[in-house]
C-alpha cells in the first residue's frame, strides 16, 4: 500500500479528532510518529475480527516511557510542560545547599500511572505486543497524572500537580468517539483517547485506549472525574472512577466495534465491567458469562482492595445494577467489595506469586481451589541495559537471539568457568556504575565503591529506612571494609501520612550524617520514574529489597536488577521466594510462616535491621575482596552471582509470565517454540 492509502486506511479504522487542525503532521508519510502504521491497521483489524480471541486488558494505571522504549518522535514541538527538566538530588555532603539539581530534559514518563502495578502493566503490554496478541488494553487519561515528588527540606515530600500537555504528548491521540455511562441521576461522558504500543521490532502494535471525562457536556464536577489516579480523600470519586474503568472500559470497546472474548481485570478496580455484560441476562446467561472474566489480584494489602458502603453504591448505580452489586460483591460486613465482585464473577484468578498464593489462600479460603498463580516479570527489551545486551550479542552463539528468546539466559550458568565471559560481564557492569557516576558527577561517586540502592514506592511495609535504623552500624562497616555509597528514591502515596513521615524521617538522618563524608555517601533522588528506575536498576552493585513478608505480593524491581546482574540483598517475599535457591545474592531477615499474613504494621525493624546489618557486611567484605580500588579478582564468588543472576533473569521475565496466562488463565495454545 502507498503511504497516503496507508493513512486513509489508517484514518477510516481511527476516528482521530482534529486530524486535520492538529495529527496530520505526525500521522502522515505512511508514519505514526514515527512507526510504521501498518501495524495499527493490522491489530485494528483483527480487534473487529470474529474469529479471533481478543483479549480487553483492564488496569487503573500503565507505565510507559519513550524515553526509555520505542521513543516516538513529533513533528510538532513537545510542551516543555511534558518535560522533566531536572532532577534534585539530596545528599549528606552538600557543599554549599541541601539540594543540588541536575539537568535532564527528557520528555516524561506518560503520566498514567503511579508505580509497580502500573509498570507491570506496561511491560505487559510490551510484551503483548511482542507476542502479536489480539489485545485492546483500557485504562484512565489522568488529567494531572499522579503527581511529581518534590522534596522541601525539613519539611519533606511536596506532591505538585501535573499539568502536562496532553495534545502535544507524542504517540497520543484524541479520537471523535464518544460514550454515555448512564446512572441513577445523571448521565457522564467520555471521550476516547489512543496511544499505541509497538512490539520490538515495530511490526506489532496494541492500542490503549484512555478514558477521559474532561468534556462537555459534563457537569464540572464530573469533568474532574479522570484528574488524578489514586485519590483516597474521596470514596464517592473513588468509585465514579471505577465506574468509569469498569463501566466505561466495557462500552468503549463496543464503541470501536471490537470483538472481545476475555476480559481480564487487573485489582478489583475495574471490576464494574461485569455490570456492563450482566445487565438483563438471565441467571444461566450470567452463569455461562464467567468464562469471558478473568480476575488478578496484585497485593495481599488491605489498602489495595476497594470496599464502598452499600449507601454510597446504591445512590449512584441504577437500581438494577446496585441489585447486580449486592449479590456478587457484598461481603460479611455489609460492603460492596470489589475483590470479591472479581473472584464471583471471574472462572480464572490468580495471585502473582507463588508465595502470594499462599497468602491468598489464607486471606479468601472460600476461594483457595480457584486461585492460582502465575509469577510477575519485566519486559526485558525495557530493561536490560545496552552494555548488557551487546554483551549478550557477543556471545550469541552460545546464547542465540536473546531479543527473540530470553529464555536462553538460563544458558549463561554454563559460561561461569568462561574467563572472558566474567571479565566482560564486569566491564559490562562497570560501564553501567560509570553511567550512574556520570548522572551524579557533582556528588564525585566512584565506580569502585560499594554502591547499594532501595528505590520503589515508599510504604510502610516496604520498609524504607530499614537500612537507616542504626546508622552507626554502617559507619562501623565502611570503616572496617571500605566506603559504601547508599542510594534511595521513591514516591509516598500523598495521602499516606506515614509514607510522608519516612520521607522526612530518612532525609533528617541524612542531613545529620553531614560529617561522615568520607566513608559514607547517601543519597536520596526525587521523582522516581521509569528512566531513573533502569538507571538505578542496572548500575549499584547491590539492590535492596527489605519488605516485611508476606506483604510484597511480587515485586519487579529485583527482577530488572538480576538481569543487569545487580546482586540482592533481600528478605524472603514475593518473587524472591522462589528464587531462593539461585545463588542471586543474600537473603535474611524476617520469615513468614504459612498462617494468618499479622498486622502489615508491625514492622520489626529493630530485629530486621541487625540482620540486614549482617547481611550486608558479608556483601560489603566479599565485593572488597573482589574488587580492590580496580583490580578485580576474576574467579570471585561474587561474578559467579552476577551470573546466577543473570541466569535466573530468565525466569522473571514477561514473556513466560504471558505464556503462563495463556495457558493457565486464559485457555489458550502456547507458543511452543519458546520454551527451554
Ligand atoms: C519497577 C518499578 C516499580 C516497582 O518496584 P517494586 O520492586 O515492585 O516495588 C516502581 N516504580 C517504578 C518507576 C518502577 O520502574
Amino acid at each position: 500500500m502507498d503511504n497516503k492509502r496507508l493513512v486513509d486506511e489508517f484514518l477510516s479504522l481511527v476516528a482521530v479528532e482534529n486530524f486535520e487542525g492538529v495529527y496530520s503532521k505526525d500521522i502522515a508519510q505512511g508514519k505514526y510518529f514515527g512507526m510504521p502504521l501498518e501495524p495499527i491497521i493490522q491489530s485494528e483489524r483483527r480487534l473487529r475480527a470474529r474469529n479471533e480471541r481478543s483479549i480487553a486488558y483492564f488496569s487503573m494505571e500503565y507505565g510507559l516511557a519513550s524515553s526509555v522504549y520505542n521513543q516516538f518522535q513529533s513533528i510538532r514541538p513537545v510542551s516543555v510542560q511534558n518535560m522533566n527538566q531536572t532532577q534534585e538530588v539530596f545528599s549528606n555532603f552538600r557543599l554549599a545547599d541541601y539540594l543540588f539539581t541536575v539537568k535532564i530534559d527528557t520528555l516524561m514518563d506518560l503520566p498514567i500511572y503511579s508505580g509497580g502495578l502500573g509498570v507491570l502493566a506496561g511491560d505487559t503490554v510490551k510484551t503483548m505486543a511482542d507476542y502479536k496478541l489480539p489485545v485492546a488494553a483500557i485504562g484512565m487519561l489522568w488529567n494531572t497524572g499522579y503527581f511529581r515528588q518534590k522534596f522541601w527540606f525539613k519539611y519533606g515530600q511536596m506532591p505538585e500537580k501535573i499539568h502536562w500537555d496532553i495534545n502535544s504528548y507524542p504517540g497520543l491521540i484524541p479520537l471523535k468517539n464518544r460514550i454515555k455511562i448512564s446512572l441513577q441521576s445523571e448521565e457522564v461522558y467520555l471521550r476516547l483517547w489512543k496511544y499505541y504500543v509497538y512490539s520490538y521490532q515495530h511490526d506489532y502494535a496494541v492500542p490503549l485506549i484512555l478514558l477521559d471525562s474532561n468534556i462537555e457536556p459534563n457537569t464540572e464536577k464530573n469533568r474532574h472525574l479522570t484528574d488524578q489516579l489514586y485519590r483516597s480523600d474521596d470514596t464517592s470519586l473513588k468509585a465514579m472512577q471505577r465506574i468509569i474503568l469498569g463501566m466505561g472500559g466495557v462500552l468503549a470497546l463496543n464503541e470501536l466495534g471490537y470483538a472481545i472474548d476475555i476480559y481480564h481485570l487487573n485489582e478489583g478496580h475495574a471490576a464494574f465491567a461485569f455490570l456492563e455484560k450482566a445487565r438483563g441476562v438471565t441467571g444461566d446467561e450470567r452463569e455461562a458469562m464467567r468464562k469471558h472474566f478473568a480476575y488478578t489480584c496484585h497485593t495481599p494489602v488491605e489498602a489495595g482492595h476497594d470496599r464502598f458502603s452499600i449507601s454510597e453504591i446504591s445512590k449512584i448505580v441504577k437500581k438494577e445494577d446496585f441489585e447486580l452489586m449486592e449479590k456478587y460483591g457484598k461481603d460479611s460486613h455489609g460492603m460492596i467489595n470489589l475483590t470479591l465482585l472479581a473472584m464471583n464473577i471471574a472462572s480464572a484468578i490468580n495471585a502473582v506469586s507463588k508465595r502470594h498464593q499462599q497468602v491468598m489462600h489464607t486471606q479468601f479460603k472460600k476461594y483457595e481451589e480457584r486461585i492460582q498463580f502465575v509469577t510477575n516479570g519485566v519486559h526485558t527489551h525495557t530493561w536490560i541495559s545496552p552494555s548488557f545486551m551487546r554483551l549478550f550479542e557477543e556471545f550469541s552463539a552460545f546464547f542465540g537471539d536473546i531479543k527473540a528468546n530470553p529464555y536462553n539466559l538460563v544458558k549463561a550458568k554454563e559460561l561461569k568457568s568462561n574467563p572472558e565471559f566474567r571479565g566482560k560481564l564486569w566491564q559490562a557492569h562497570q560501564e553501567n556504575k560509570e553511567a550512574l557516576c556520570h548522572f551524579l558527577e557533582k556528588w564525585k561517586l566512584n565506580k569502585n565503591i560499594f554502591t547499594i540502592c532501595w528505590a520503589r514506592r515508599i510504604a510502610a511495609y516496604k520498609r524504607p529506612s530499614l537500612i537507616l535504623q542504626d546508622v552507626n552500624r554502617l559507619i562501623e562497616i565502611a570503616k572496617k571494609y571500605g566506603p559504601l555509597q547508599v542510594l534511595f528514591a521513591g514516591k509516598s502515596h500523598p495521602q499516606d501520612d506515614l509514607g510522608f513521615t519516612y520521607i522526612n524521617m530518612m532525609l533528617d538522618k541524612i542531613d545529620e550524617l553531614n560529617k561522615v563524608t568520607d566513608n559514607l555517601k547517601i543519597i536520596m533522588l526525587e521523582n522516581y520514574e521509569i528512566a531513573l528506575a533502569k538507571l538505578l536498576t542496572s548500575s549499584v552493585d547491590v539492590w535492596l529489597n527489605n519488605p516485611l513478608p508476606p506483604f510484597e505480593a511480587s515485586g519487579t524491581s529485583g527482577m530488572k536488577a538480576i538481569l543487569n546482574g545487580v546482586l540482592q540483598v533481600s528478605t524472603l517475599d514475593g518473587w524472591v521466594v522462589e528464587a531462593e535457591d539461585k545463588n542471586i545474592g543474600k537473603i535474611f531477615g524476617y520469615r513468614w510462616e504459612d498462617t494468618k499474613p499479622g498486622s502489615e504494621h508491625n514492622l520489626r525493624m529493630v530485629d530486621d535491621s541487625h540482620r540486614l546489618y549482617e547481611a550486608l557486611e558479608e556483601m560489603v567484605a566479599l565485593y572488597y575482596r573482589t574488587n580492590k580500588k580496580g583490580m578485580v579478582d576474576n574467579a570471585s564468588a561474587w561474578i559467579d552471582a552476577m551470573i546466577d543472576c543473570v541466569s535466573a533473569g530468565a525466569h522473571f521475565n514477561t514473556y513466560r509470565m504471558l505464556d503462563e496466562y495463556k495457558r493457565l488463565i486464559w485457555n489458550m495454545k502456547e507458543n511452543p517454540s519458546r520454551h527451554p
